[in-house]
């Protein structure tokens, strides 16, 4: 037997809560992970609460982001002890997921524990994390340089927005935070946040154009917010999208794609290919300063993730929560 958060939805209605659950419910997979610390990312608070439709399958154990270690492996890369980390591949969602004591999965989804992290400070970056630094490889890519100008982030309080705005600072971008939230501009500042506005500058609907400011975006909010920034970024400029928070749309116009050249990259974590994954990974033992991360990140216990999942749908949690499923 082990502990695990499990979610229910049959005519009793949808619930999530700590069971002792039994190791041969454990779904297909050849790697039996031990779990040392699981997260909690927007999407474990959609599921947990059930404010989204995340999960696809029922019973499920949620948890994005596991890591732990080998505990049996039939897959020819993954031994019994090796330190591994997974993000994503639809794990929480379709498949038991990070936050119980065990966990299967497929070898594949695995990739090593990075040197440069704890297990503990593999999960407090997460997914959350490993897709801020998408976003920041993807401006690169297009080439962005810290010497174009001001990087917008959104939503920087959160988990995306505050691991954004810690390796944009790192990397010498001057970067601009969007926050609702007043209290925590000292955090972003502390973060490497220059300058904190706040979100109801972009939340409402906005011209098609307005002042170019922008060399580059990270936007977790979507919707008004994601319309707005596309239409205040600079010529030639470039936003990655990759939220939600604020809404699904985008009421937008192409104004400023065919007028301003504005580039818009999306960015999906979930079934990013490994080869990139082990770059972003590599990328963050380099580019973020550990130091920060723990100014990001706080820890709860197993049965404590429930209460916190609805906070952080409410978006009172700052930075990152770990998860100590063992606890
Ligand atoms: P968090 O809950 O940690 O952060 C979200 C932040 O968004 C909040 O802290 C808040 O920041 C802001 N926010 C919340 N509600 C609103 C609102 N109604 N309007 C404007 N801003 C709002 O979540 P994560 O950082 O884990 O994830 C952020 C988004 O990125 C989510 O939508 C998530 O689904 C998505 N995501 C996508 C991934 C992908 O692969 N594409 C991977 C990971 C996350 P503040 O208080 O500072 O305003």
């Amino acid at each position: 037997m082990f502990k695990g958060i499990l979610i229910e939805k049959d005519d009793a209605g949808y619930r999530a809560a700590v069971e002792d659950i039994d190791e041969n419910r454990l779904p297909e997979g050849d790697v039996t992970v031990r779990v040392a610390y699981s997260s909690l990312n927007y999407k474990d608070g959609l599921a947990i609460t059930g404010k989204g439709p995340v999960v696809r399958k029922f019973p499920m154990v949620p948890g994005i982001d596991i890591a732990g270690t080998v505990e049996s492996s039939s897959h020819p890369d993954c031994r019994p002890g090796d330190r591994v980390l997974l993000n994503g591949w639809g794990v929480g969602e379709t498949h038991w997921g990070g936050l119980a004591q065990k966990a299967r999965l497929k070898g594949e989804w695995l990739v090593p524990l990075p040197a440069a992290f704890s297990e503990r400070q593999a999960v407090a970056i997460g997914t959350a994390g490993y897709t801020a630094m998408l976003c920041v490889m993807a401006l690169e890519r297009q080439g962005v340089a810290p010497a174009d100008g001001e990087i917008v982030v959104t939503g920087a309080a959160g988990g995306v927005g505050s691991v954004a705005v810690a390796v944009l600072s790192k990397l010498g971008y001057t970067v601009v935070a969007v926050s609702g939230r007043p209290d925590e501009a000292a955090y972003l500042k502390q973060l490497g946040a220059s300058e904190v506005l706040d979100r109801s500058v972009f939340s409402s609907p906005g011209k098609p154009l307005g002042k170019e400011r922008w060399a580059g975006a990270v936007d977790v909010v979507g919707s008004h917010t994601l319309a707005n920034v596309c239409a205040t970024t600079r010529y030639r400029g470039v936003v990655t999208a990759c939220g939600l928070a604020g809404g699904m749309d985008f009421p937008s116009s192409v104004a400023p794609f065919i007028l301003r050249g504005v580039t818009l990259v999306g960015i999906d974590s979930v079934m990013c290919p490994r080869p990139e994954r082990l770059i972003a990974w590599q990328r963050l033992a380099c580019d973020l300063d550990i130091a920060k991360l723990g100014l990001i990140t706080h820890e709860v216990a197993l049965a404590e993730a429930i209460p916190t999942a609805a906070q952080l749908m409410a978006g009172k949690v700052r930075g990152r929560v770990v998860v100590d499923v063992n606890r």
